[in-house]
């Protein structure tokens, strides 16, 4: 039963303010629902044919039990692959699980058993792991709740202070009956409590999360620096400040508030800071434009079928694709540049 003395206590008389609060409730709302689908709904993206080992080589992999070995044969598949982590121990990074030389920046998720493109971590609140593919949709599903929260939390202060007030001055005028003041005070002091508690919660996620696309760094790496040929680096990745926000939200701004794929690159290969020490996978990799984004993905969010990680025949597409056309162009550049940018 609707407590009508309570609501008529307690309600928004304001025409005005009621218009501006529905809007600004929904547009949050559905920002909300909108980039939260697509972090779950997204699927995690692979490493491409390329990096599987050929058959004969899987193979001769298997059968090989001497370490050593077997990082030779590593060696040799990996040396036309665009790659610049290394393991510890200066190995190449090799899935034994998905049987897949492990690209730059990707790892594999227990809990997905799979191996996935700049994996950040494997989300329970999403239940999928949050990587290249979907980044940029978790990053907003942060945002949007944040905003949510703030705004339920900030609206309900006001009557959450009422109850309060009211209650300790016992007017019988402008304060509910007892029973129905309970209930509702209980609906009050719960939906501000909630709204409160996951404001802090989320506001912590949201800004750790903010300083990591800063710094181009993936949760697993602000734990465990990455290892390149020439030692581990924790900013091995990052461009500097704008380059890094680009790289996750892409170029144009008036796509950043949307959960589009707008981020830049394929996954597989990112540009690294200090492109000098490592001269040999340079002049594999490395792009005549480092401006540009590593590979030819579509610069319009709105082409995601265009985007090869984020449709179903991935592994498919990838004969020949991207990484061959990088290769080769890149290789075919005599005219490298090599900059060094200080990360801010
Ligand atoms: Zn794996
Ligand atoms: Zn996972």
């Amino acid at each position: 039963m609707a407590p009508t003395h309570v609501l008529r206590c307690f309600t928004i008389t304001c025409i005005g303010e009621k218009i501006v609060y529905l809007i600004f409730f929904h547009v949050s709302f559905v920002m909300f629902v909108w980039s939260y689908w697509k972090t779950i709904f997204t699927k995690p993206a692979n490493p491409s044919k390329e990096f599987c080992l050929a058959k004969a080589e899987k193979e001769r992999y298997e059968k090989e039990e001497r370490p050593e070995s077997q990082q030779e044969i590593l060696w040799r598949a990996a040396s036309s692959l665009p790659l610049y982590t290394r393991t510890g121990a200066g190995a190449i990074r090799y899935c034994d699980r998905c049987q897949v030389i492990k690209p730059d920046r990707c790892h594999h998720c227990s809990a997905c058993d799979m191996c996935v493109l700049k994996m950040d971590h494997h989300c329970p609140w999403v239940n999928n792991c949050v990587g290249f593919s979907n980044y940029k949709y978790f990053i907003l599903f942060l945002a949007y709740s944040l905003v949510y929260c703030l705004f339920i939390a900030a609206t309900v202060l006001q009557y959450f202070i009422k109850f309060w007030t009211l209650c300790r001055r016992k007017s019988a005028e402008n304060c509910p009956k007892n029973e129905l003041h309970s209930q509702a005070k209980f609906h009050v002091l719960f939906l501000f409590f909630v709204a409160a508690m996951f404001c802090i919660s989320i506001l912590s996620l949201f800004t750790y999360h903010l300083w990591l696309v800063g710094k181009n760094r993936s949760t697993i790496e602000a734990f465990r620096a990455p290892v390149f040929r020439t030692g581990s680096d924790k900013n091995g990745f990052s461009l500097g400040f704008r380059k890094n926000v680009a790289q996750v939200f892409g170029d144009q701004k008036k796509y950043w508030p949307l959960p589009l794929f707008t981020s830049q690159g394929d996954g597989l290969t990112f540009p690294i800071r200090l492109v000098s020490a490592d001269p040999e996978q340079a002049a594999v990799t490395l792009h005549p434009e480092p401006s540009k984004s590593v590979a030819e993905v579509p610069t319009s969010p709105l082409n995601e079928s265009h985007n090869h990680l984020l449709s179903n025949d991935q592994h498919a597409n990838h004969t020949g694709g991207h990484l061959a056309n990088d290769t080769l162009k890149s290789a075919g550049s005599d005219s490298i540049t090599i900059s060094l940018e200080s990360d801010s």
